[in-house]
């Protein structure tokens, strides 16, 4: 069966905030109350227990800055909120997307119930209709085609405790062999480069290297857009640090950089050996360090001599001379840092070009000290939550599937038959969307993230998702572009409408509370997992797993003596009360003194590999898949636009205030080179092809990109239709940020 692409009208219509009459209740163990209850996991702190006006403060839903928000409430309801200023992350700045968080929860596009495909439209239908849908269709797939046929794809959105319980569910209850999540789009690489560098995925620092810094390196970051309370904290660092950027365009960070190297796309694994050569020849390497805590030095250096600053220099499009005073900065700093993101992760060599950077750090014994770090920061408000706790292709608590005694720790953890946790982990993202293209996975369960939008070749993942058999969505608004696509759509509660904890980038635990009710009949994603284990049948397993807090222990549980054992955390209350804490807090630490609030990793220069050694790791190299020819003469960069645009504009663009705060329409950075040799004036209309599709958009005539390069921000709806599907080779994560296009002004044709 294939999958109309759109909803009807008379389903549209009927999409209001009216809550449908009772749900049936179901013939097991599943009640009515189970599924409605408001406000039944609150910390003390909801609408049902809330009477007088008060504040509470919350974890940001957004990205992995993690920042504190003060949130306002009358009668036990959110009215405003305020950034924390006692909070440690965010010290009482926000950006406009935390600003405008409880704006998006009253959008008319929130689904408030649950809608099936019925005669080719999304009608509403009661929840005991639609569980009843989603365990018939999804069981009737497995019986014909196998137990594996069904999948899932999840998210960096949701709360750890969701994440966690989403994977129990999926693989130890339902039988799932797959299931992975959007964190492949931005932090797969982070955690390959971390695990095979350091032997655990294992960001080091804390935001106070910011302040502490007297060099601070951006490699493909834009921190002053991406991440902007980060970039506020750099601000405060009184050091007058070095501030090298790293970045083929000259974004509003590398405007501000003592030195930006302004290097030819996909030039940064050259720059950065030359970099290490560089800092090798003028003797800067701290031996001792480097004698005593890694592991591969003799070959590093035998294999960056063909790297050197005038040999590469050229490639890179730099001059010798401006890779030498980097590698001179990083090199006679007290404390360096250096910082990563999209412009690495997003790469088809992402994973050698992190461990680049991880291995300047090294050689540089620029780790485990304040203002110093090989640090990834990472995007989503989760992703470190569901890098350790969703289940995908890492067994949970961040063991390993094919380890027979990881999977007996994780079944005593969780108090299951070892048997049901498979011996092999999961086919990664694309694999799914592969497999699915072959029809090995007939039925697909997406959580919380919109593959049709922004998973890479736009174009054609709509045409994999669309021969399915039964597709899924659990979404908070009713009208994504995945959620057009989908024969189900589960209504899901958002942030500020439900409890749990996010995991920041410094790799602090924050708590998400309750500060609303949601709309109609949706859901909180807990509650819809639990239900889901009742009408499949397996509620028994997850008994325990009766509110978030209940799984949170269980995390605990499952951490112990990992790098990232939480043993030591009493709970919510004390997440609460101290700002969240970092991981890692075992129950020996806690017994000793209470969390300090900046802690990083590596300050005794132990790793986590068997040796206790960090790995200094190398590869040549690669060639650019589809570089520019004369057919498609430019090169296409993606990446984040604004501010106050997230991802692919599913909540932001439900606030009139951040709509006012950005273009509307689609647009494509040229520099003015390039316009004046193609008669492109700003703001006209102009074709950008691709070898998968073509798009109009408007022109933004600048000087910011290179020459016949490109730019266009990744938020608007038609960017994946020109991207290139190609991945880097160990993390399995897309390179959104090369692919050539050809340009033309619309009204030339
Ligand atoms: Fe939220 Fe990130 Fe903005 Fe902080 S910087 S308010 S965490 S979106």
């Amino acid at each position: 069966m294939s999958v109309a692409t759109n909803n009807c009208q008379s389903a549209k219509s009927s999409l209001g905030r009216k809550v449908l009459p009772h749900l049936q209740k179901h013939d097991g163990a599943m009640t009515r109350e189970l599924l409605l209850a408001p406000g039944r996991y609150g910390l003390g702190m909801t609408h049902a227990s809330l009477d007088a006006d008060t504040v509470t403060t919350a974890t940001c839903g957004y990205c992995a800055t993690g920042c504190g928000l003060r949130v306002h409430l009358r009668d036990g309801q959110a009215i405003g909120l305020t950034p924390a200023t006692d909070y440690p992350v965010n010290l009482g700045m926000a950006c406009p997307k935390g600003w405008e968080a409880l704006r998006v929860l009253d959008s008319t596009d929130r689904a408030t119930m649950p809608l099936l495909r019925k005669n080719g439209c999304l009608q509403p239908v009661s929840w005991d209709e639609a569980l009843r849908t989603f365990c018939d269709r999804f069981k009737a797939i497995q019986q014909e085609h196998g137990t594996h046929s069904i999948a899932f794809l999840s998210t960096g959105q949701i709360a750890s405790e969701e994440m966690a319980f989403l994977g129990a569910l999926a693989k130890f209850g339902m039988g799932m062999l797959h299931g992975d999540g959007n964190t492949r789009q931005c932090m797969a690489t982070a955690v390959t480069a971390y695990k095979e560098s350091f032997g655990f995925d294992a960001p080091p620092y804390t935001y106070a290297d910011f302040e502490q810094s007297d060099c601070l390196v951006f490699i493909g970051a834009n921190p002053c857009v991406g991440h902007p309370i980060m970039w506020e904290r750099v601000f405060r660092n009184r050091n007058q640090p070095e501030l090298i950027v790293l970045d083929p365009r000259a974004t509003e960070t590398a405007m501000a950089a003592t030195q930006h190297l302004q290097l030819r796309p996909k030039s940064d694994l050259k720059l950065l050996y030359a970099i290490t050569h560089e800092i090798i020849r003028l003797g800067m390497v701290d031996e001792s360090f480097v004698s005593a805590h890694t592991e591969g030095f003799d070959e590093l250096r035998g294999f960056v001599a063909n790297y050197s600053a005038t040999a590469v220099a050229d490639q890179c499009g730099l001059t010798a001379e401006q890779v030498s005073q980097a590698a001179r900065s990083i090199g006679t700093a007290k404390a360096a840092s250096l910082w990563w993101t999209m412009g690495v992760n997003q790469s088809y060599e992402g994973v050698r070009t992190a461990q680049a950077i991880i291995n300047i750090a090294l050689i540089t014994g620029n780790i485990g000290r304040p203002g110093t770090g090989a640090n990834s920061i990472t995007g989503q408000c989760n992703a470190m939550g569901s890098r350790l706790w969703s289940n995908t292709t890492n067994l949970f608590g961040h063991y390993s599937f094919e380890n027979a005694e990881h999977r007996r720790i994780v079944a005593d953890a969780l108090r299951i038959d070892e048997s049901r946790i498979p011996d092999t982990g999961s086919y990664s993202y694309d694999g799914i969307l592969d497999a699915v293209d072959r029809g090995e996975i007939r039925g697909l369960w997406i959580i919380a993230t919109n593959p049709s939008h922004s998973w890479i070749d736009q174009d054609d993942v709509r045409r994999r998702l669309g021969r399915l058999d039964f597709l899924v969505v659990q979404d908070m608004y009713h009208n994504t572009e995945t959620v057009q696509q989908s024969h189900l759509l589960l209504p899901a509660a958002g942030w500020g409408e439900k409890l749990g904890t996010f995991i920041n980038s410094e790799r602090r635990y924050g708590i998400h509370k309750q500060v609303r009710q949601s709309p109609g009949q949706a859901l909180s994603d807990f509650r819809i997992f639990r239900a889901v284990a009742e009408y499949w049948g397996c509620g028994e397993m997850f008994r325990e797993w009766s509110e978030p807090e209940a799984v949170f222990r269980i995390m605990q549980r499952a951490s112990r003596n990992q790098p990232c054992d939480i043993t030591g955390i009493e709970g919510y209350q004390q997440l609460d009360r101290l700002g969240g804490i970092q991981w890692p807090w075992t129950s020996e630490q806690a017994s000793a003194s209470e969390p300090s609030q900046e802690r990083r990793l590596f300050a005794d220069g132990q790793f986590y590999t068997e040796s206790g050694r960090a790995k200094l790791i190398t590869a040549h190299p690669a060639e650019m898949p589809e570089a520019p020819d004369d057919e498609y003469p430019f090169l296409l960069l993606s990446g984040r636009g604004t501010v106050s645009q997230w991802h692919t504009q599913t909540r932001t663009g439900k606030s009139p205030i951040l709509r006012q705060l950005y273009p509307h329409e689609p647009y494509v950075e040229i520099h003015h080179q390039d316009a004046a040799k193609l008669g492109v004036e700003h703001n006209a209309l102009v074709q950008v092809r691709s070898r998968r599709g073509e798009i109009s958009v408007r022109a933004a005539v600048t000087s910011t990109v290179g020459r016949n390069q490109v730019f266009i921000p990744m938020h608007y709806g038609v960017t994946n239709r020109l991207t290139l599907q190609h991945f880097d080779p160990y993390s399995r994560q897309p390179s959104y940020k090369d692919a050539a296009v050809s340009l033309s002004p619309i009204n030339a044709q």
